[in-house]
């Protein structure tokens, strides 16, 4: 008999690539994916705790599907990724239908745990960190790859650095980097597929240390024919280092795309935050970057509201965003999370207050978008084809190397290719252009 899984997916690309994976392990074993409610065998909400807002969107689905379950008693509801970690056996005393609680070092025993449960109807929490994480060495089917010529890849977890905000090292564990060989030898299997582009995953990539650096794992995967474009995620402004800055002269098929998140410009504030540099440092590496390729774009992850930040300090976080010229920025409002050192700061400055100083950063970031999507009129760029345009028939969209979404008029034949464009209007978050 046909079996039928959904995931629901909240937070960040690294959530994303589980999700994938845990759909390709339950594959393996009988379960299509649906997106039916109805339909579901299993079904399982992969959570993300790292802002309140995330944590509480994973927790409304959850009731949601508690409620479903009272009346489909047969329906193994299992919760994966940070929240399931943080909260372990407590999850379900709060929601007495989940079945399985998956940690974020256990992915790879979802598919035993959902079989013992289906015999057994037991709950099962498996939330022990290990040395290793065997679900890094998961490689998604190609079915399971949204567009197929883009890979996601991990390369690392979790996290050594505690920024006092951030609740990662506490549910992603310390930094446990996967062994080069095997990355190699995805990004080798993508790239027979027909992979074009690998994006790079883990919380710290830069301090990646599975058996070579981080630059040097870079170089060897520009090498394996058939990629053509290179990218990763997260950095840590701290270690940028020269030798990843010197990629961006030496590897063309990086994009010229950094996200290098800041969160906020003032030292004081820096330092509370215990990221180790400064507004000065980051704006220096900002400009060796710049050095190395010239037309570098930039996005960040920024925060208002920390703990003690006072008028000034925000001021400094408005100069660097002027300074720096992002594309784009990920602005939050500062939410205290549970666990961490921040937690026990005083969280001093007023809702009312966090809201204005996002809305006066994000219209100053709204207004720096634009200026640079103009400054892109009338250019010529390379735009790898991901799509039918949601929005425009007979047309298709893409990305450039600077990760700036363009529409243009193409047949869907296009999807997966890359094809010049010539840049004829700029919207707020995205180019229009046509076909060379
Ligand atoms: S470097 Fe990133 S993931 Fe690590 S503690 Fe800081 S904010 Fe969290």
């Amino acid at each position: 008999m046909q079996r039928f899984v959904k995931i629901f997916t909240h937070g960040c690309q690294m959530n994303d690539l589980d999700s994938r994976k845990l759909y390709s392990e339950l594959a393996g074993h009988g379960y299509q994916p649906t997106e039916d409610d109805r339909l579901a065998d299993v079904m399982i909400v992969n959570t993300c705790s790292v802002r309140q807002k995330a944590q509480e969107k994973a927790l409304s689905t959850l009731g949601r599907l508690c409620i479903l379950k009272r009346g489909r008693p047969g329906l193994v509801i299992a919760v994966a990724g940070c929240v399931a970690q943080q909260e372990g056996e407590e999850l379900a005393e709060r929601f007495p239908e989940v079945d399985i609680i998956l940690g974020t070092h256990q992915l790879h025993r979802l598919k035993d745990l959902v079989a013992d449960v289906r015999s057994r109807r037991q709950l099962r929490v498996e939330t022990a960190f290990g040395d290793a994480i065997p679900s890094m060495d998961i490689v998604p089917d190609k079915d399971f790859l949204i567009p197929p010529h883009r890979a996601y890849i991990n390369i690392m977890q979790g996290c050594d650095n505690y920024c006092t905000y951030c609740i990662v090292p506490l549910v992603r564990g310390r930094e446990i980097s996967r062994d080069h060989g095997a990355i190699l030898s995805e990004v080798r299997l993508h790239a027979e597929r027909g992979v074009k582009e690998v994006f790079l995953l883990g919380q710290n990539v830069n301090s990646y240390a599975g058996g070579m650096t981080f630059p040097e794992l870079l170089k060897e995967i520009h090498a394996v024919e058939g990629i053509e474009r290179l990218r990763f995620t997260t950095s840590h402004p701290k270690d940028v280092s020269p030798a990843l800055i010197e990629c961006f002269a030496l590897l063309p098929k990086l994009c010229s795309h950094l996200h290098l998140p800041f969160q906020a410009g003032s030292d004081r504030v820096l330092k509370a935050m215990n990221r180790n540099y400064t507004h000065d440092s980051y704006l220096r590496l900002i400009e060796d970057l710049r050095r190395a390729r010239p037309d570098m774009a930039f996005s960040a992850d920024v925060m208002v509201g920390f703990p003690g930040e006072g008028e000034q300090d925000f001021r400094l976080t408005l100069d660097l965003i002027e300074a720096v010229r992002f594309d784009v920025l990920y602005s939050f409002k500062y939410s205290p999370r549970p666990g961490t050192a921040a937690a026990a700061l005083v969280d001093d400055v007023a809702l009312p207050e966090k809201r204005a100083r996002l809305s006066v950063l994000q219209s100053l970031q709204r207004r720096i978008t634009l200026e640079n999507n103009k400054a892109r009129l009338g250019k010529i760029v390379e735009v790898l084809v991901d799509g039918p345009s949601p929005r425009h028939d007979h047309q298709v969209f893409g990305r450039t190397t600077h990760n700036v979404i363009v529409n243009f008029a193409g047949p869907s034949s296009l999807i997966g290719s890359t094809v010049a464009v010539k840049v004829t209007r700029a919207n707020q978050n995205s180019l229009t252009g046509e076909l060379t």
